[in-house]
């Protein structure tokens, strides 16, 4: 029986979304004009003592900023300022530089420093989402426990993307002008996927102007569709956390399986539509990457039994989203999550 079980899983623990939704930027890099207010680079310098500095070089979804555009200067452009930076402000700490075990090239190049430096240390992971949250990653690579929604800054551990290395490097030590982050802008509401160059500071409408698709409804989400936020008023900024934008067309009909099904990104959502019901498929419970039964949350919610929810482990949910993406009667598995946890 248990053979038959794992024979109809869909997706375990995760979901490759790179290979299933391969997403292309236009190689130039744009820019974005604005001539408001912007943001000063801002990086809060932690006042505990890091003995362990990550550094993510292994997007795991497509709409992340692409390696090749934040290392166009080479590996080794970025280890040198990662060392200087942690020398100045981290010392003694060892850098853990994380790539994705489909990029060979960069493995190699990496560890060629990593045989020269012994601060320096290469490890790969696999490109499933979302093996790079903060809870899975500092697991993964350093074998640590951290409970969801507390600061890794707490067990020593300090996660860095390479944009905000080099603004440490420019900013802090250099004293350069540092005031621009590569924004990646994607999605089926888009003309074309882009990256652009952006002052922190930007409106997010000022993003999309020429860039959205023409007559039709679409919605807007920084840091990705999954776990990112819906942005609802579009003079929102773009900040020095931002990571992404991804503009979605908005359908008025459901796209059944549609993780299964296309090749193409296609979120519709229950703000469309009938609410459907729990069809008990288990698809949320085998793709949860930390093993817990979402659709449990669900019938605690719609009983109107939040508190019930709790004792099934909720707060170990790290809201990475993808029992809502996987469900094939799109439920709003997340929304449901985050309710119940308040
Ligand atoms: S949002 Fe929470 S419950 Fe849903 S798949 Fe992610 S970790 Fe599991
Ligand atoms: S909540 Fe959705 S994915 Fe989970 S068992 Fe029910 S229908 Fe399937």
């Amino acid at each position: 029986m248990a053979k038959e079980k794992k024979s109809k899983k869909v997706y375990k623990n995760g979901f490759n979304l790179l290979e299933k939704y391969p997403i292309e930027f236009s190689e130039k890099v744009g820019t974005v004009k604005y001539d408001g207010p912007i943001e000063a680079f801002d990086f809060s310098f932690p006042r505990k003592k890091i003995d362990h500095v990550i550094i993510n070089l292994c997007p795991m979804e497509p709409w992340a900023l692409p390696n090749s555009a934040v290392l166009k200067n080479g590996v080794r452009n970025i280890l040198d300022k990662l060392d200087i930076v942690r020398t100045r402000y981290f010392p003694k700490s060892h850098c853990y530089v994380v790539i994705s075990t489909q990029e060979t090239k960069l493995i190699k190049e990496s560890k060629q420093h990593e045989g020269h430096e012994e601060w320096l240390h290469v490890h790969t992971l696999d490109p499933i989402y979302p093996n790079d949250a903060p809870v899975l990653i500092v697991k993964k690579i350093l074998g640590l426990d951290i409970a969801y929604g507390r600061n890794t800054v707490e067990i020593g551990v300090l996660v860095l993307d390479p944009q905000t290395v080099v603004g440490i490097f420019e900013h802090h030590i250099r004293k350069n002008e540092f005031s621009t982050r590569l924004i990646p802008i994607s999605g089926t509401g888009l003309r074309e996927n882009k990256i652009l160059e952006v002052k922190p500071g930007t409106p997010v409408q000022k993003i999309l102007d020429g860039n959205v698709r023409e007559d039709i409804k679409y919605r807007v989400f920084v840091d990705g569709p999954l776990n990112g936020s819906e942005v609802k008023d579009l003079t929102q900024k773009i900040d020095w956390s931002t990571k992404n934008v991804v503009v979605l067309e908005e359908r008025d009909y459901k796209t059944l399986f549609h993780f299964a099904r296309v090749s193409e990104l296609l979120f519709t959502t229950s703000l469309m539509g009938e609410l459907r019901c729990c069809i008990y498929c288990n698809y949320c419970d085998d793709i949860c990457p930390v093993d817990l039964e979402p659709a449990l949350y669900w019938h605690c919610y719609i009983r109107g039994e939040k508190q019930k929810a709790r004792l099934y482990a909720l707060e170990k949910c790290i809201e990475c989203g993808l029992c809502s993406f996987i469900c094939p009667s799109k439920l709003e598995l997340l929304q449901v999550i985050k309710e119940c946890k308040s």
